[in-house]
């Protein structure tokens, strides 16, 4: 007699947003490959479909909301039988969704993993608290630390839909960073809505540079990266630890938003320009190398003419390292929501554009600098005839990358690179051996 195996369902998670929504679906995949079901990275081979979805601003929802509806399509022609959706844009507006798109088979939020394993009809696991299959290549990986954000800035959706502050234990964060590493994991980026509010809420005071210590005496992790370190009260031990020790980039993400003192105040970012650039240069007096990346917005509904030329004065004084700027988006519910959206998006654009022709002369000549010097690269890709990598100065996909002219170079490892070439995002090499 023949009985029929139970095939698990073939499950495919669909990412949008940052690197937290990430983590997220990382930590779901490895339920799910826990609970024995099978993944597939493509959602047309999948019965089942999860959109881990991002509600950041207009332009991320709209992204969201398409692939939503591209998966809505495959279950009309009957290739996938269920469309799940989770994440930033259900836990906002889970209601408008659900009356707007029926066919979605059900709507969890941020904080809701085990609900959506059961509606799959799978268990949450407790034992497998930290085991997460990674989406990024083998040799790096994020580590988020905490969760929520308990700061007010006007623009910002995110805490409502993340929710307050709330550090995960130390012992939970070791623990996982430990098994990134022995899995290996050689790059940890530390990420977090604001890295260096770590601990206030769980252990009555900041505790990042305790914890970084204590990653960074664990066997195997070659550099630990900080990504998202909000400035105002900003724990200045921490520079101590950077700069003590080898295994932590000489690298921030210090998100500054904007350097006008009005436009600072209404954004209620707990800090002035003066104030900003003051921490700059102690965070460069402490960490001599450090590279700095930041993120800004322009166009939000106070900014004058004069407002935005004060920012690109202070960037011309800055130089940061690595830059990124976002068009402001209104965003209901926020603070910043009754002050409307005077500003065009043509002028927002145009504004946007004038920062980031200043970055590229500032990288331009910062990578012109480099040129003869001898850089420590690790190889992310090979990409015809080159191996492509980044400096300890450099995050994936966000900042600069090196082309090195030998594909034979080995994805996941050190190599000293000899810089003989620079253009204003990427820089040219030889490589010169192992490092
Ligand atoms: S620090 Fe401000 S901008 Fe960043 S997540 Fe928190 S509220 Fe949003």
């Amino acid at each position: 007699m023949h009985t029929k195996r139970f095939q698990p369902p073939r499950v495919s998670v669909v990412t949008l947003g940052c690197a937290k929504n990430l983590v997220d679906s990382e930590v779901l995949l490895g339920q799910l490959a826990g609970n024995r079901y099978r993944i597939s990275p493509d959602p047309e081979q999948a019965d089942i479909v999860i959109l881990n979805t991002c509600g950041f601003i207009e332009a991320a929802k709209v992204e969201s909301i398409q692939a939503i509806l591209e998966a809505l399509e495959l279950k009309a022609t009957g290739r996938v039988q269920k469309v799940y959706v989770a994440g930033c844009l259900s836990e906002r507006y889970r209601e408008e969704l659900r009356q707007e798109l029926p066919e979605v088979d059900g709507f969890f939020g941020t904080m809701e993993l085990p609900g959506l394993l059961a509606a799959l009809g799978a268990d949450y696991k407790e034992h497998l608290l930290g085991e997460r299959l990674l989406s990024t290549p083998s040799h790096y990986a994020y580590l988020k630390i905490s969760e929520g954000c308990n700061h007010p800035c006007s623009f910002c959706a995110i805490p409502l839909m993340r929710g307050r502050h709330r550090s995960r234990p130390m012992e939970e964060i070791l623990l996982e960073a430990q098994r990134l590493a022995s899995r290996g994991v050689r790059e940890l980026i530390l990420i977090a809505q604001d890295l260096t509010y770590y601990g206030l809420d769980l252990y009555g005071r900041r505790m990042l540079a305790e914890l970084l210590r204590r990653i960074s005496d664990l066997e195997h992790l070659r550099w630990i990266r900080l990504m998202y370190a909000y400035p105002a009260k900003f724990p200045l031990e921490v520079l101590e630890v950077m700069a003590e020790r080898e295994n932590i980039c000489k690298y921030l993400d210090l998100p500054v938003q904007h350097l006008s003192d009005e436009v600072l105040r209404s954004m209620r970012r707990g800090i002035t320009g003066a104030e900003l650039e003051r921490l700059i240069e102690t965070i460069r007096e402490r960490v001599p190398g450090i590279a700095l990346r930041t993120t800004l917005i322009v166009g939000y509904p106070t900014e004058t003419e004069a407002d935005f030329e004060r920012l690109l004065e202070g960037l011309s004084r800055i130089r940061f390292d690595r830059l990124g700027v976002f068009t402001y988006s209104q965003e209901e519910n926020t603070a910043a929501y009754p002050l409307g959206d005077p500003i065009p998006q043509e002028e927002k654009e145009a504004r946007a554009a004038r920062v980031m022709a200043l970055q590229q002369e500032i990288s331009l000549e910062r990578n012109q600098s480099l040129v003869g010097s001898r850089l420590r690269v690790l190889i992310d890709r090979l990409e015809g005839r080159f191996a492509v990598g980044r400096t300890e100065h450099d995050a994936p996909e966000v900042d600069n990358e090196v082309y090195v002219a030998n594909p034979d170079l080995q994805i996941g490892h050190f190599y000293w690179v000899d810089i003989r070439d620079a253009e204003a995002y990427d820089l040219f090499g030889e490589a010169y051996g192992p490092a």
